[in-house]
């Protein structure tokens, strides 16, 4: 087995799930056929997280502000790791968000390393899940990662998952074993919707095409706390291409504040989920009400339609480097309108 593998694919579509199986099957000291029992003591608590020779590395949101880097405090520090650990426990699919700005930080990556270096509590194989490891504060972080990586702790096998892979070294890409998880079809999301959740039929298939082909992000789309944010990011969108610029940026204050009222950062990564999956809509609609202008972007052809989404990617990646929100947001939609021709 490889001793380093990137699982890239859409959030809320089984990454974490399957990280902690591998895990298992490296861990269980039950195996049959290679494969873990998933009954014994090792398999239950690398279930529960808690298994001393499994080491788990995610980016927690950092200290007051947004912007700052200041180590949160211990209490504060062991509130997220909680939350983060309780919603992947109740639901190894749940895509946990933070109000505030979540990264890896060099600190924690050192941290990790130096525990990787003592040998195992069980004697047996050490087990490492990075989670989002994109989300790292800049390239300095990626870089003390792709060491270890390359030069792994006795017994040490590493796990990266990424629903951004394209922000990790290349180097990173090249010294992992790619396993790709495609998005779940759309009919088979909104099926589940109506059978588990017991959702009305119209606004699964709505949830199934807007999730981006990952069940956790398809039950948070669904939770009804985030369904007045949803509908006012699709309004954003279906006006941002009508109206003049300075209209546009006037609009975009108001919309996401500014201080101590500015939306959260979980809010920010909403929308721009909210916009690739308008802009998916707009390429549905070629023939249809987008092409006319009435509402959304109009898009020409395929090839317009991969730009905006190259645009709106870059957007989301800018949010986790030190640019202010309004200037990633306002960026983000005068480049697609450069990019629709539009003045
Ligand atoms: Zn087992």
């Amino acid at each position: 087995m490889s001793r380093s593998f990137l699982f890239a694919g859409p959030d809320g579509v089984g990454k974490w799930a399957a990280a902690l199986w591998v895990a298992q099957a490296l861990l269980c000291r039950e195996k049959r056929d290679g494969l873990p029992c998933g009954e014994c003591r090792d398999c239950a608590r690398v279930t529960s997280c808690t298994h001393p020779d499994l080491h788990l590395l995610f980016p927690l949101p950092g200290g007051k502000s947004q912007d700052d880097d200041e180590k949160p405090s211990e209490t504060k520090a062991e509130e997220f790791l909680d939350e983060f650990l309780t919603a992947k426990r109740a639901d190894p699919f749940a895509v946990v968000r933070f109000k505030k700005k979540p990264l890896i930080k060099l600190g924690r990556i050192r941290e990790l390393l130096t525990e990787l270096n003592r040998t195992s509590v069980e004697g047996g194989l050490k087990v490492v899940i990075i989670y989002s490891a994109d989300q790292t504060k800049d390239d300095d972080c990626q870089s003390v990662m792709l060491k270890s990586i390359e030069e792994p702790p006795t017994g040490a096998h590493f796990i990266l998952t990424s629903s951004s892979p394209e922000r990790l070294l290349p180097t990173i890409h090249s010294r992992c074993q790619t396993v790709r998880f495609t998005p779940v079809d759309p009919a088979v999301i909104a099926q589940r919707l109506t059978t588990e959740l017991g959702m009305d039929a119209e606004q699964a298939r709505a949830i199934g095409s807007l999730c981006g082909g990952g069940w956790g992000n398809a039950t948070r789309l669904a939770s009804e706390e985030n369904q007045a944010w949803r509908e006012v990011m699709t309004e954003f969108w279906n006006g941002a291409f009508r109206v003049r610029p300075h209209e546009l940026l006037s609009q975009i204050e108001p919309t996401f504040g500014s201080g101590k009222r500015k939306v959260g950062f979980d809010a920010l990564m909403q929308a721009f989920d909210v916009w690739g999956y308008c802009l998916w809509r707009d390429c549905l609609g070629l023939s249809g009400a987008a092409k006319s202008g009435a509402m959304g972007a109009p898009i020409p052809n395929l090839e317009t339609a991969w730009a905006c989404w190259r645009i709106l990617q870059n957007g989301r990646s800018t949010l986790y480097v030190n640019v202010g929100e309004r200037h990633a947001i306002a960026g983000t939609f005068l480049a697609l309108r450069r990019r629709l021709k539009l003045s």
